[in-house]
């Protein structure tokens, strides 16, 4: 079996044209949909607008597969999801070198980030799915001993984002396929050229065909028709709220198991023994790695009041220092993924100025000026905004770019109070050095994850997952079990 670095651009054409995978085919469809360069705004990709024709023969086909894969061992399939970490690590370059000309990440960010973690994904689940203990129970006073069994779900419908369009979309392939569901996906449309790529490794490897599909396009056509397909049994989504909520109304109609990974509005709270000359570097980082296009970045900075002045001035010294620019390059930041998105940004910098915001740097603030073809692109610099009250929208609602307001606190149960009262809860980072203070602080927050003294960091055995409207749902190497498998409770009495 072949684990070589493959032409995964072989014979394809500028613009590229991605296709869907179905039954272990590349299929061609009836329609396309342009895809851009954020850095430059060109066309450099055409992508299926697939539709529910298209989505039906995906479902019949991995619902074909399921009998054969699900009959497998643990250990047979683990294989292939080894085979396929291998032949993601193989092809790192051009994978990375495709994610970021489609996301508009820096190129360097893909390769240190979202290619190794696709590849982690697929080799952590392999592993832990061969060393799955069951639950069981004796009642000796019964005579009886109770266990469990795991069963795959059936066709799992896997649906994902454009911010980590790689990494996400193989954090729910690998435990799908692992626990021997068969999986029809559905990525972004803006981001769908490594998931298209992907679909090239696992024909190359040898996985059977039908056990994994992808079909392209958007969500209210190809989307609307997956999830509510009669023939899928689970649908695991990470997007909006607004979308995850409508994903949900449509799984419980037809009770079909659901998880949802959704928005956030995560607070950094930095208390006033903390060391700036740490803190400082770090939460640039968790503002504005990936232009601010994570789920879990830091979008409303708390500093205690008697270090707020120094914080905010050193915070502003350095970002103006970061540099943005084409993500081919040693940039800091690329642009953002689409003009549509860039306007989203930047309509919220409006709001927080008509709220009566100070803009210490970034959009109209610092000049960043580009040649062409890059004074095209979807770029922004990284934007910090002060004086706004709590009630503003750009303090209460997702923006999901490069912009962050920091805002004075006086004390713990002020800053807890404030921290919660958003309609998110997906993660916060809490800084300083008293132990007794950052575990206070930490337990009473109303979130999924929260870090202490450090951001992003996290063992894929760990939940991993949201509270209030940022989700339902865990998703890790044990908790993923939950959504893909059902449980039965066998109890036997011995005779
Ligand atoms: P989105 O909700 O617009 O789209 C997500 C996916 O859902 C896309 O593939 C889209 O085509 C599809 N979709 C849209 N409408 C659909 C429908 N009616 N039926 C089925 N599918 C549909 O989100 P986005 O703009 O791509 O991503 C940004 C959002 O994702 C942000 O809110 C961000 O916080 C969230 N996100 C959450 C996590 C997490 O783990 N909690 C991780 C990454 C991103």
């Amino acid at each position: 079996m072949s684990l070589s670095k493959i032409n995964l651009l072989s014979d394809n054409p500028n613009p590229l044209v991605v296709n869907n995978f179905i039954g272990g085919n590349f299929v061609k469809s009836s329609k396309y949909l342009d895809s851009y360069d954020p850095s430059t705004g060109e066309v450099w990709a055409q992508i299926p607008d697939s539709d529910s024709d298209e989505v039906d023969e995906a479902v019949r086909h991995a619902k074909n597969a399921f009998p054969m894969w699900s009959n497998k061992t643990a250990a047979e399939r683990a294989k292939f999801l080894i085979k396929m970490a291998e032949s993601i690590e193989e092809n790192i370059e051009i994978l990375a070198s495709a994610e970021s000309r489609d996301q508009g990440k820096p190129v360097a960010l893909a390769r240190r980030m979202d290619i190794p973690r696709a590849a982690l994904n697929f080799r952590a689940f392999a592993e832990s799915i061969c060393h799955h203990l069951n639950i069981s129970n004796g009642i000796p006073e019964m005579g009886c001993m109770n266990y469990t069994v795991r069963k795959p779900v059936g066709v799992a419908a896997l649906i994902s984002p454009w911010n980590l369009p790689l990494y996400l979309l193989t954090f729910k392939i690998a435990p799908a396929l692992a626990s021997g569901n068969c999986v029809v996906c559905k990525p972004s449309e803006v981001t769908s050229v490594t998931a298209w790529m992907l679909c090239k490794l696992a024909k190359d490897v040898g996985l059977p065909d039908g056990v994994l599909n992808m079909v392209f396009g958007t969500g209210i056509k190809a989307g609307e028709a997956l999830i509510n397909h009669k023939d899928v049994n689970v649908i695991s989504f990470t997007g909006s709220t607004n979308v995850g909520r409508h994903i949900g109304q449509v799984a419980a109609k037809s009770i079909k198991k659901v998880s949802l990974e959704l928005g956030g509005k995560n607070a950094g709270i930095i208390l006033d023994d903390a060391d700036l000359s740490k803190v400082i570097p770090a939460t640039i980082n968790s503002c504005f790695l990936n232009q601010g296009e994570i789920c879990l970045c830091t979008s409303r900075i708390f500093v205690q009041r008697p270090i707020f002045e120094e914080f905010v001035q050193r915070l502003v010294q350095e970002t103006k220092n970061l540099k943005v620019g084409p993500p081919t390059e040693d940039v800091f930041m690329g642009p953002l993924v689409s003009q549509a998105h860039l306007e989203k940004v930047k309509s919220y910098i409006d709001i927080a100025r008509k709220d009566g915001a100070t803009i210490l740097c970034g959009e109209t603030v610092d000049e960043l000026s580009l040649a062409a073809p890059h004074n095209q692109g979807y770029f922004i610099r990284p934007t910090i905004i002060t004086g706004l009250p709590d009630s503003s929208a750009c303090m209460q609602e997702e923006i999901f770019g490069p912009v962050v307001c920091v805002s004075p606190f006086d004390a713990e149960d002020e800053v807890i109070e404030r921290a919660n009262n958003v309609k998110y809860g997906l993660c916060s980072a809490v800084w300083g050095q008293s132990g007794e203070r950052l575990l206070r602080v930490a337990h009473k927050l109303h979130v999924g994850t929260v870090w202490i003294n450090c951001w992003l960091i996290r063992s894929l055995d760990m939940p991993f997952g949201g509270m209030k409207e940022s989700g339902i749902g865990r998703e890790g190497t044990s908790h993923s079990l939950d959504l893909y498998t059902e449980e039965t409770t066998i109890c036997y009495k011995f005779q």
